[in-house]
């Protein structure tokens, strides 16, 4: 079997930097690991690996890439396991979600492995007798990603994927709390055939990384997922060298119930929704707007579905929901549950630290929620589910629409005519209609306004990483 546990960061096929960083199980503060805490230098230098791998790997075949990849999925798949009880640990997230998540990484690489061989060009009707015009896809380059937290394994290879089946190079910088799950996928890589200098993986000083990342013109495309704050940064710092950018950031999903839904469907749809991976997804419902007609009874059923949830280590048997990430996590927990219990919001369940203490929160129901409670705008980015009450169609479609973010939104409803009006109204790059789950490497993951630029799975995720050619044919 692989031995994919490395603490060391991974720059052209080598394993490099000693441990400075001690990484944390979130659960219970204990050191699993120590990682290297690099910077501009290694970072420059993995921009010249990739940059000197890129053009022997681009010139591959489509059909080789494509096997590779096909390769590193099955690793992926074969250490599923592994990698999952990996993950729960430096994440905190409950095995079976953790699993879930590297089953879901795999996809993408399964995906992008049979997209490589698709990357098609155009022929176009010239207006010239003598001329032909073809279009063709060629790789941009050398990429750049940064992602987060909160998907350690699943947002790495959603962008590595496509990049590697188009061409591309990469050099990757996880999130500092989970940087063994992106070197444990890098370990399979290596094994499963890629080539040194194709990927690269660096761990360390995030402003001086992004900032070498961004100031270099061999980096044609970066590629991020985290908060919109520092997406804004980084789309300033590449201003200078004109790369693409492929951003993927916040979200403040609203999760609309209307009177005629199946309450207890929306019921389920919302605990997935919003408690996954303990409320710390960019699309959990953060705003839950619920019809008059069945707001009493779907806040006492969702408020018995949450007290069923049970809290704890993510490695303990039938735990659904494990710790926050950090102590900043809970105290902005505290803070927005306290700004709403202070402005007349109820707790119908939870409400405060849980009694395991540290990073542990109650799943919590509030309701008599109000749109100037300070949650209305801010990502909650943990397991607390906000009832608003609403009473017509258009007032809802305006409250929901009514933020800077376009990620996700979901609606229950089963008048076809709502369901078409409400869905062509939501302002929002993906719409979920009576299902509280929508991610799946088929379909185009992202955002419109402040929550990103450009698309994540799917045909389209392979765009950003590619350029179109136009070739004008003369003198036929
Ligand atoms: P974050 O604070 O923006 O961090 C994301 C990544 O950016 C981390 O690796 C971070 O490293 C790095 N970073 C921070 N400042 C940087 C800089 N100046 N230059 C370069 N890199 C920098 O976000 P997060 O708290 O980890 O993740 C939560 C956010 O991600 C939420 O807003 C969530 O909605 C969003 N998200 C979006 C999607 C999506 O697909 N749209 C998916 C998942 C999450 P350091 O921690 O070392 O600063």
């Amino acid at each position: 079997m692989t031995e994919f546990h490395k603490e060391q960061c991974f720059i052209n096929g080598e394993w490099l930097g000693k441990g400075q960083t001690p990484i944390t199980n979130p659960a219970n503060d204990v050191q699993i690991a120590l990682v290297p805490n690099m910077g501009a230098d290694e970072t420059k230098k993995a921009i010249a690996a990739a940059k000197a791998a890129f053009g022997p790997w681009s010139k591959l075949l489509a059909k080789e890439r494509s096997a590779i990849l096909r390769k590193w999925y099955e690793l992926i798949v074969a250490n599923a396991d592994e990698l999952g009880a990996l993950l729960t640990k430096e994440q905190g997230k409950p095995l079976a979600e953790a699993k879930g998540e590297i089953m879901y990484a795999a996809s993408f690489v399964e995906f992008y492995a049979e997209e490589a061989k698709r990357i098609y060009g155009e022929t176009i009707p010239s207006p010239y007798p003598d001329g032909r015009i073809v279009v063709i896809r060629q790789p941009i380059g050398v990429i750049a990603a940064i992602t987060p937290w909160n998907f350690p394994a699943a947002m790495i290879t959603r962008k590595v994927a496509p990049a590697f089946a188009a061409g591309c190079t990469a050099v990757v910088k996880p999130a500092p709390d989970t940087p063994l799950t992106a070197f444990a996928l890098a370990a399979l890589a290596q094994e499963a055939g890629l080539p040194d200098g194709v990927l690269n993986v660096i761990s360390g000083d995030a402003q001086a990384i992004g900032g070498a990342m961004c100031e270099s013109p061999d980096v044609r495309a970066m590629t991020f997922t985290g908060s919109t704050a520092v997406g804004k940064i980084l789309i300033k710092q590449c201003a200078d060298t004109v790369k693409q950018m492929g951003l993927e950031l916040g979200g403040n999903a609203p999760f609309i119930v209307f009177d005629d839904a199946d309450v207890d469907a929306a019921v389920q749809g919302a605990m997935v929704s919003k408690f996954r991976n303990a409320g710390q997804t960019c699309v959990c419902a953060n705003r839950i707007f619920v019809q008059s007609g069945v707001y009493e009874e779907f806040s006492k059923k969702l408020t018995i579905e949450v007290e069923k949830m049970k809290v704890g280590f993510g490695d303990e048997d039938g735990v659904t929901q494990g710790p926050l990430i950090n102590d900043a996590a809970v105290a902005k927990v505290e803070r927005l549950v306290g700004d709403a219990v202070g402005k007349g919001a109820s707790v119908t369940t939870g409400g405060k630290l849980h009694e395991l203490g540290g990073r542990f929160y109650e799943p919590t129901v509030l309701t008599n929620v109000t749109k100037n409670m300070d949650m209305t705008t801010n990502e909650i980015f943990g397991p607390v589910a906000p009832l608003y009450k609403f009473e017509t169609e258009d007032e809802v479609v305006e409250l929901a629409n009514a933020t800077e973010f376009g990620l996700a939104s979901y609606f229950y409803a089963r008048d076809l005519g709502r369901v078409w009006r409400v869905a062509e109204a939501l302002d929002y790059g993906m719409v979920c209609i009576n299902s509280g789950i929508l991610s799946t490497e088929v379909a185009p993951f992202g955002g419109v306004k402040e929550s990103g630029i450009g698309r994540e799975g799917s045909r389209h995720g392979i765009e950003e990483f590619t350029e179109t050619k136009y070739m004008l044919m003369s003198g036929i």
